[in-house]
C-alpha cells in the first residue's frame, strides 16, 4: 500500500494518490468497440439529414458541422431568477452552448479522423472561440468532449460541446492565479517547468514531437 501526497502545481494544493487502487477489481463496463457500427444511423440526431429534438433538420453536411445546442444549459436571454434567500446567491446563467460534430460519419472517433479533418476541426474550434468571445457577456469559453456510455453520453456520433459563459470557472481562475504566483516567485513560466519536469522524469509521457507533448500528470 502506498498512499502518497503530491503537490498539484496548477491548483496549489496537496492531492492524494493511492496507486495500488489501480489493482482493485473492476466489475463495471468496459468501453464499447464502435468500429463495427454503421457510418450512418437513422436514429442519431447528429447524423446528416436527420431531425433533432426540437424539430431542426441537420443539413447533408460533410466534415465539421456546428449548431446551437437544442437543450442549452445557458442562454443569452436568460431571465432574472427569483432572488435566492438566506445564505444563497443567484444570477442568470447567460451565454451560449454549441455542439460540433467532427464528421458526418457516425462510427468514427477523433483519433480515427484523417489529419486534414483534424485540421478542419481545430480551425472550427478557433472560429467558434473568436466568434463567441466577441459576445459582450461572455467571460469564458470551454470546449470539451464527454465520451462514452460510462460518463453518460448516449450518442456515439463524434462530437464535442462548447460552453460560452458569463463567468470564469473556478478551476480556470485557480490555474491562472497559480501561474501568476509562480512567475512572481520563480521568474519563469509554470507550464514550461511542468513540461521540463515531465520530460526529465519521462514515465508519464505518452507522446512527444517537435511541437507537442502529451502526458498524464
Ligand atoms: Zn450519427
Amino acid at each position: 500500500m502506498a498512499w502518497e501526497q503530491r503537490w498539484h502545481p496548477l491548483r496549489e494544493e496537496w492531492v492524494i494518490i493511492a496507486s495500488h487502487r489501480n489493482n482493485r477489481p473492476w466489475s463495471g463496463k468496459t468501453t464499447d468497440k464502435i468500429a463495427s457500427k454503421p457510418d450512418y444511423d437513422a436514429d442519431c440526431y447528429l447524423c446528416p439529414g436527420n431531425t433533432r429534438v426540437g424539430g431542426h433538420e441537420n443539413p447533408q453536411y460533410d466534415g465539421v458541422f456546428s449548431f446551437d445546442n437544442d437543450h442549452p444549459c445557458v442562454g443569452m436571454d436568460s431571465p432574472e431568477p427569483e432572488p435566492a434567500s438566506g445564505i444563497y446567491k443567484n444570477q442568470p446563467a447567460r451565454g451560449k452552448a454549441r455542439v460540433i460534430c467532427y464528421s458526418a460519419k457516425h462510427n468514427l472517433t477523433l483519433a480515427e479522423l484523417a489529419v486534414n479533418e483534424i485540421d478542419d476541426l481545430l480551425a472550427e474550434w478557433q472560429k467558434q472561440y473568436t466568434e463567441l468571445s466577441a459576445i459582450p457577456d461572455v467571460k469564458h469559453i470551454l470546449t470539451f468532449e464527454n465520451k462514452g456510455h460510462e460518463v453518460g453520453v448516449s450518442n456515439p456520433h463524434p462530437h464535442c460541446q462548447i460552453y460560452a459563459n458569463n463567468f470564469v470557472f473556478k478551476t480556470i481562475e485557480t490555474e491562472v492565479n497559480a501561474s501568476v504566483n509562480y512567475r512572481a516567485k520563480n521568474d519563469c513560466n509554470l507550464f514550461s517547468d511542468i513540461i521540463k519536469s515531465e520530460k526529465e522524469d519521462g514515465r508519464r509521457v505518452l507522446f512527444e514531437n517537435d511541437n507537442a507533448i502529451a502526458f498524464v500528470p
